[in-house]
């Protein structure tokens, strides 16, 4: 055992005990439906709104943030511990679920620009789960082009007034509080008249409609802003400097993002095992289609090489945390990692991949399809692959910029 294991040994006792005091047993292996889901339509109750509660009163829901504000006040070190501790239990942590772009993103940002005065007030409310965040930054006409933003916020005496459109705001409609990036002055560059601003989005100036997908969820919206307002105190970072606080968010949004997912968490074992049951395997016992052992293998490989590359920016990050552009590189190839995966799942599936309800397909083939379509997404939010192939050219190696600024 290394030095830090040892010195962690005394916390890994004291939280195995009070996971066997406070875990509801109910609970064990249960996922996020508990919880609400990706969506949140369930309220939390029971067992769950106690887990909830419970793992809130010591921080542990966001165990590295400062113990002051209702975060935890752990090491990274010991947030380690904790993760591992609850894993065995079969124990999720569905703060950062409950908060939606809380905990992985706003959170994170008022930490890092926020006053004393707004971190008060906003990150004991994500610490507790209680209060759910959406981000405000797409626009009709501002995607991957989000400095041509058009939503505007004047400065209206003892508030701002927020007047514009965003869209594919996620959870906007179960959300109780918006972070969102808006034009403050529309006489400067294009980059240098926006501000970030915190609203609420229980008042008569927020409208959301929630945009339904073919399968029947609706996870995104449209947010219209119609003389919406904030308070003057809620503009994050300074006056038109929305730029860089909001290029930093999106830096945590993508940190959040650089694990590579499985397209389903019901289909289990290894793909080259699955493959072998769908396919079948040769008189020596390998996958009988020699094309496409090739192709797993080569999967394989990208596979290793992304756990690799977090290992490397850690160490190289040396032990330091700190998100940074190396973010970008982390979260495509997890995207291509993911989709790798799923597609080839898909592909030695056969017929039995593409089925979308009926008695003629597995849980597992049926969970799957709806996890292929759904990770199409991953290479867009939170700034699509090309996008970041542009931030890892320019940030990272130091190419050229070939675009114009606006
Ligand atoms: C599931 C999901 C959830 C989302 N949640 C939110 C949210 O909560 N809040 C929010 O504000 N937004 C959210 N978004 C929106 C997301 O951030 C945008 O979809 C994304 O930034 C791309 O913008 P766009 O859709 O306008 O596409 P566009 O910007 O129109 O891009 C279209 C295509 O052109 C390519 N492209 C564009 N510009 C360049 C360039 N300069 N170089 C090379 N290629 C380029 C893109 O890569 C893409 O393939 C979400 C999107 C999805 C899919």
């Amino acid at each position: 055992m290394n030095d830090i294991a040892t010195q962690q040994e005394p916390f890994r006792a004291e939280v195995a005990e009070w996971l066997e005091e406070n875990f509801p047993k109910s609970l064990k292996g249960a996922g996020i439906a508990p919880f609400g889901g990706v969506e949140g339509e369930i309220p939390v109750q029971g067992d769950a709104a106690d887990w909830r509660d419970r793992l809130a009163s010591r921080g542990w829901g966001t165990p590295t943030w400062p113990a002051e504000l209702g975060g935890g006040g752990l090491s990274h070190d010991a947030a380690k511990v904790l993760s591992e501790e609850m894993h065995k239990v079969g124990a999720i942590n569905p703060i950062p679920l409950l908060a939606g772009m809380g905990v992985t993103m706003v959170g994170p940002t008022i930490l890092e620009y926020g006053t004393d005065d707004q971190k008060q007030r906003h990150i004991p409310g994500i610490c507790s789960g209680k209060i759910r965040w959406c981000l405000g930054y797409s626009e009709p006409n501002a995607g991957s082009d989000l400095a041509s933003l058009a939503t505007k916020a004047e400065d209206n005496g003892d508030h701002w007034l927020i007047n514009g459109q965003k869209v594919w705001t996620s959870g906007a409609d179960i959300s109780q509080w918006c972070g969102a990036l808006v034009r403050t002055d529309s006489s400067v560059k294009k980059r240098d008249g926006i501000s970030f601003l915190m609203l609420e989005m229980d008042q008569p100036g927020v409208e959301t409609r929630p945009i339904k997908l073919i399968a029947g969820a609706s996870p995104f919206c449209e947010t219209f802003f119609n003389d919406a307002q904030a308070r003057k105190d809620d503009l994050l970072g300074a006056l038109n400097d929305g730029w860089s606080v909001g290029k930093r968010l999106l830096q945590h949004e993508r940190a959040s993002q650089t694990g590579a997912r499985p397209a389903s968490n019901k289909v289990s074992g290894s793909l080259q095992e699955l493959a072998k049951a769908y396919v079948g395997v040769n008189d020596q016992g390998v996958l009988n289609d020699a094309d496409l052992r090739g192709r797993i293998a080569d999967h394989l490989m990208h596979t290793r090489a992304h756990g690799l590359t977090i290992a490397r920016i850690s160490a190289e990050a040396k032990g330091n945390p700190a998100v940074s552009a190396a973010a970008s590189i982390l979260k495509n190839s997890a995207t291509r990692v993911s989709q790798e995966r799923a597609e080839l799942t898909l592909e030695f599936m056969g017929h039995q991949g593409v089925g979308w309800e009926g008695g003629d397909y597995s849980e597992e083939e049926l969970e799957h399809v709806r996890g292929w379509l759904g990770g199409k997404a991953i290479s867009i939010y939170g700034g699509s692959f090309e996008i970041q192939n542009n931030i890892i050219a320019k940030n990272i190696l130091g190419l050229p910029e070939t675009t114009q600024k606006g």
